[in-house]
């Protein structure tokens, strides 16, 4: 038995069954700089996958910050320590309405957990409301929302789904409607129908910017109408920033102020702390207040001092490193690169993105936009091949999802464009 195959007996044997893996043949990772890994047999990888080492791989600053506590002091949050508040000040400023306070947590679902039982809170309702193509964590209540890994369970009957938005194949092609409005319509549909099962509209929890459902091109004011529908209806509006935050988009620290919507609680998750597991819920002092009076919520490890120092260290990086004008400026350029590559290549059916989360949907055909799946995966498995790590996602699975560390430079891009191409003309249809 090789050294791989070893991995996976023993790891089926310790960890059970049905445990996915990246690739066909998966990596074994050892080594992480910046944007590079390195396999057990030293084959160094370009990361375009890995948005949770947000500022590089081991950052040697946030190392620092963790060592620094690790070695003073890590306790939770009944004893007073001012690195949670240091924190969250920091935090609370860049947002740009009322989302003032804070919970801390250690993943982002815990985050949406909380998110949903606040909503429900604040409106005395229990109706939850969220795309039929996404992924929101994996506790009991939000794996119910789940598509992408759906529970085993039915779906609560207070919990409904709406279609997922998809700019390359909108609902409502071709007709006189403004696909805003038709999506602002289901949503208004769903409430109507929790209220006929006397279920009342609690709160409507999405990712503005998509990021599970392929990430489709949505202009500022897109999710205009969906605002004011939450609002008619007295809902709460989360937005899930899990994934696009952090200024991943480069123009905006947020993806809610990337498209113009002003959301009631904000969870944020993976890219946080680089690694370190950290997550939080952010909403306004008065929510909060109903949230604690009605919950005596207490999180052991959430806001303990190593995972608020390294959480920090990362608020700082971003600044010091320039890593919002970073993303834009190379976003821009990949994206462009990506689009080259599409007057090349048939396959290449749609070009998207913004910042450092861009990508291409496959199709076997540009008219009937008939989805390449089983292509898409070849390519990424190929990709890998050729020492760039990537995936793919969207509602059929056929959309490369490149999110790299938040340092990718020009160079990097470059490198993934020559390997793209290399790998295209290989599987050119
Ligand atoms: N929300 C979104 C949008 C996510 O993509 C994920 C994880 N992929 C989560 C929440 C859950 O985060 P975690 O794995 O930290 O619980």
């Amino acid at each position: 038995m090789n050294d791989l195959n070893e991995l996976l007996t023993r790891r089926e044997k310790l960890l059970g069954p049905n445990l996915p893996t990246f690739y066909d043949t998966p990596v074994h990772l050892v080594k992480g700089k910046d944007v590079w890994v390195w396999d057990k047999e030293g084959t160094k990888y370009l990361d375009c996958y890995n948005n949770v080492p947000h500022v590089g791989h081991c950052h040697p600053k946030v190392v620092e910050a963790i060592t620094k506590q690790a070695s003073t002091l890590n306790t939770h949050t009944r004893y007073l320590h001012e690195g949670i508040l240091n924190y969250v000040e920091k935090l609370t400023d860049t947002f740009d309405h009322n989302l003032t306070t804070a919970i801390m947590t250690c993943t982002g679902s815990e985050a949406n957990d909380i998110a949903i039982r606040m909503a429900q809170t604040i409106t005395g309702s229990k109706g939850i409301i969220s795309t039929d193509h996404t992924y929101h964590g994996n506790t009991a209540l939000v794996s119910q929302l789940s598509s992408t890994n759906p529970s085993n369970d039915k779906l609560f009957k207070y919990f409904k789904h709406i279609p997922a938005p998809d700019s390359y194949r909108p609902l409502g092609e071709g007709t006189s409607h403004e696909y805003s409005d038709i999506f602002a319509l289901e949503l208004e549909k769903s409430i109507l129908e929790l209220q006929k099962e006397n279920t009342n509209f609690a709160g409507l929890i999405i990712c503005p910017f998509f990021a599970n459902e392929g990430f489709p091109k949505l202009q500022k004011g897109w999710l205009n109408p969906v605002q004011d529908i939450v609002t008619k209806y007295n809902g709460v509006l989360i937005a899930d920033e899990v994934q696009p935050g952090f200024g991943r988009l480069g123009s905006t620290m947020w993806a809610h102020d990337f498209i113009g919507i002003k959301p009631d609680i904000v969870t944020i998750g993976k890219p946080m702390a680089n690694g370190h597991p950290v997550g939080a819920v952010i909403t306004s002092n008065k929510n909060m207040e109903t949230f604690r009076n009605s919950y005596r919520y207490f999180n052991t490890f959430g806001g303990n001092p190593v995972s608020c120092a390294a959480s920090l260290s990362v608020l700082n990086i971003i600044e010091e490193e320039k890593l919002m004008e970073n993303a834009q400026s190379v976003g821009d350029y990949a994206i462009k690169g990506l689009q080259d590559l599409s007057k090349v290549y048939e396959i290449i059916g749609d070009v998207r993105g913004e910042g450092l989360f861009f990508g291409v949907e496959l199709v076997l055909d540009r008219k009937l936009k008939t989805p390449a799946k089983d292509i898409t995966n070849k390519i990424v498995n190929e990709m890998k091949e050729e020492g760039v790590l990537l995936s793919k996602l969207g509602i059929n699975y056929n959309t490369l999802k490149i999110r790299p560390p938040m340092s990718f430079s020009l160079k990097n891009a470059d490198f993934l464009l020559e390997k793209l191409d290399k790998v295209l003309l290989r599987n050119k249809i």
